[in-house]
């Protein structure tokens, strides 16, 4: 009986899912919903997500997230529109704000909604270093990955979906949708990204950094201070969805300058001071 439930279950989740290219391999790539159905909900969210907690504007520290969200959002939309994307962030809603809270995270919900928290600003250090998060975050959404994430959460719990999920005002819903898009919440942990999510995220985050003008070479920097950040307590939000390893610093490290091959495509020649 309950055998039958699931399969039903993930019968009804195979027929929701439909295929999307991912801007960034090319890939046909399993999305749960569309961004029709997907971004009102998400907006929604994170409307309530503010609603909820202390939004931080009119400092230089506020100011700071807004640029940087600015250049990054206008780095991504060159290189997608440069890569026959054209039309591709038509239905996004960008906003970037600093929320204070201790937690050392950051996210990018879809449809650009931004979030950063005021305990990320000590280990980022400088601008530089939330360009690459940013980066990096905006890339994640970009791809739908926490669309993908989201519907593998589904199916492993054997849950039907069926249309807009995420305005699925249960708690279990709302769980689902939170930790898939790597948001702090008491309902549940953050789920991890795939090592090929975090692989693409990396490289393309990189190329994007670096079209807005920011050095990439300061991003293996700020993983090797994330890591630090970590020491002996419990680990930062951040790190519990992004584990930090040499192997990851080395890579960004080797990426850098195909990053800055790629900026001077786009006429960017040289970078703002690490400051
Ligand atoms: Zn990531």
């Amino acid at each position: 009986m309950k055998f039958n439930k699931v399969v039903f279950s993930f019968l009804i989740v195979v027929i929701v899912v439909s295929c999307a290219t991912n801007p960034f391999t090319g890939k046909k790539t399993m999305a749960f919903v569309s961004n029709d159905q997907l971004f009102p909900s998400a907006f929604a969210q994170y409307n309530q997500v503010m609603s909820e907690s202390k939004v931080i504007t009119g400092t230089a520290d506020s100011e700071m997230i807004k640029r940087v969200g600015q250049r990054i959002s206008v780095a991504a939309e060159r290189w997608l529109n440069a890569n026959g994307h054209q039309g591709y962030l038509e239905d996004y809603k960008w906003e970037y704000n600093l929320i204070e809270s201790e937690q050392v995270n950051a996210w990018c919900m879809p449809g650009g909604k931004i979030a950063f928290y005021t305990g990320i600003l000590p280990v980022a250090e400088n601008e530089t270093a939330i360009a690459a998060i940013m980066g990096h975050e905006v890339v994640h959404a970009l791809a739908n990955h926490g669309q993908q994430r989201m519907s593998a959460a589904y199916v492993q719990q054997g849950l039907a979906v069926v249309g807009n999920v995420a305005l699925a005002n249960d708690e279990q819903s709302l769980g689902i949708f939170n930790q898939s898009f790597g948001i702090a919440s008491n309902v549940a942990g953050i789920l991890p990204f795939s090592r090929a999510h975090e692989t693409e995220a990396d490289k393309v985050g990189l190329i994007i950094m670096a079209i807005a003008g920011y050095n990439p070479d300061e991003a293996p920097e700020l993983w090797k201070r994330m890591n630090a950040a970590s020491g002996g307590q419990a680990p930062p939000e951040f790190l519990s969805s992004h584990p930090a390893n040499e192997t990851r610093i080395k890579n960004l490290q080797e990426l850098a300058p195909n990053a800055k091959a790629e900026a001077k495509k786009f006429g960017v020649t040289s970078f703002r001071p690490i400051n």
